[in-house]
């Protein structure tokens, strides 16, 4: 199978790519694992600020009519211990952000592309072809052979295909999350569904997922003795005792649904080579504080589909060079906000979690 562009991926970035390349008319195989564990869903909250870029994309029916809910400001308890209210009637031109369901959404996204994608089980391998073209070759029972003039790695954080072409990465921290779905609550004191406290060990947020469903999302970094208090749902009222009212949403119930995983701030050393680029996490992954992972990989994906299509009409050998440039100056722009963010809370700077900011 002869294809212009194999994305390997099936994420926000990779399907993005996939509905935007097909709206140019650019044929592309998308390669993603057969089974996949049944998505735990992160509920992430897209800003204001996203809504006129999937406007732009035309993607915001989809992503609106897929969302769990509308989100109209958040409140947070950071460099103070006072609660601060963000209240988005004041944005423009967008007065509302969104707490996404995205799984149905890629569910949805999914449909308008499923004819290009191909399932494997057992891996791939990637083989540079004379004339620049790549195959990568799909292992199931059998084996699947796709040939493309550009590969995508659309993997997220695994940064498969970077680690196949031995690209490395430079990790900026060592963040790490843990998650739990809990029965949902309203707080008495705090209006909005979105809540942020920071704490000595660290920081978490409770959001509303739903009807019935909070989701609380616990940061740290690797290694911190809090992590181990952390291994049972049951004990996190108790390990987070001294917060002022994430504490108040640990509600205790059973078969509590329960994920940790990296959230740290890392960037591959290249984005792009002469024939391959990386989108979406794969290229950069941002602290969940920013609550720009997903915008992000719109963003990238949009600008990847005419880079794309630019390198295929015009063969221009710096066009994919400039992409990469562009990509490290987001990051390294992303990277400094970022740590200004951590530098407003001040109350604990000497412990070990804060002292790493200053
Ligand atoms: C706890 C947490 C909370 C977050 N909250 C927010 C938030 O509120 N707002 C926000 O905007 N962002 C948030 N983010 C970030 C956001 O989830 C990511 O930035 C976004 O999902 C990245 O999309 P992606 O498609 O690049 O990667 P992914 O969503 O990771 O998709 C990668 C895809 O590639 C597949 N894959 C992986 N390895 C392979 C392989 N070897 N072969 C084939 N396929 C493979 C995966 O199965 C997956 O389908 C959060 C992240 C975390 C961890």
């Amino acid at each position: 199978m002869t294809k212009e562009v194999i994305i390997i991926g099936n994420g926000i970035a990779g399907i993005t790519l996939a509905v935007l390349l097909q709206r140019k008319g650019i044929s592309f195989t998308l390669l993603h694992r057969k089974v996949e564990k049944p998505p735990f869903a992160l509920g992430e909250t897209l800003p204001p600020s996203a809504m006129p870029l999937l406007q732009q994309l035309k993607l915001l029916s989809v992503f609106e009519e897929n969302a769990y809910r509308k989100t109209y400001g958040y409140h947070s308890m950071w460099g103070s211990s006072r609660v601060t209210d963000i209240n988005f009637y004041h944005q423009n031109p967008f007065k509302n952000g969104l707490k996404i369901n995205k799984h149905q959404t890629l569910e949805t996204l999914r449909t308008e592309i499923k004819q290009h994608m191909i399932s494997y089980s057992k891996g791939f391998e990637i083989i540079h072809e004379a004339h620049g073209n790549t195959v990568v070759l799909a292992k199931n029972d059998g084996i699947k052979m796709v040939q493309g003039k550009i590969l995508v790695d659309a993997t997220g954080r695994n940064r498969a295909v970077l680690q196949k072409l031995n690209i490395q990465s430079t990790i900026h921290d060592e963040l790490v999350a843990v998650s739990c779905h809990i029965p949902k609550i309203k707080h008495p004191k705090l209006t909005h569904e979105v809540y942020v406290e920071s704490f000595k060990e660290g920081w978490g947020i409770v959001s509303a997922l739903n009807e019935t469903e909070n989701i609380c999302t616990i940061y740290t970094h690797k290694g911190h003795e809090i992590l181990s208090k952390l291994k049972e749902v049951s004990q996190w009222k108790t390990a987070l005792a001294e917060t002022t009212y994430l504490k108040d949403f640990l509600i205790e119930t059973d078969n509590i649904k329960f994920k940790g995983g990296n959230a740290n701030s890392s960037v591959a050393n290249e984005t792009a080579g002469s024939n391959w680029l990386a989108l979406g996490d794969a290229a950069m992954s941002f602290d969940p504080l920013s609550s720009h992972g997903i915008t992000n990989a719109l963003f990238i994906s949009a600008k990847a589909a005419t880079t794309i299509e630019k390198k295929l009409l015009e063969a221009d050998p710096d066009t994919f060079f400039e992409y990469d440039k562009t990509m490290q100056a987001i990051f390294q722009q992303y990277l400094q906000s970022k740590n200004e963010l951590y530098r407003q809370e001040t109350r604990w700077k000497d412990e070990v979690f804060w002292e790493r900011f200053f």
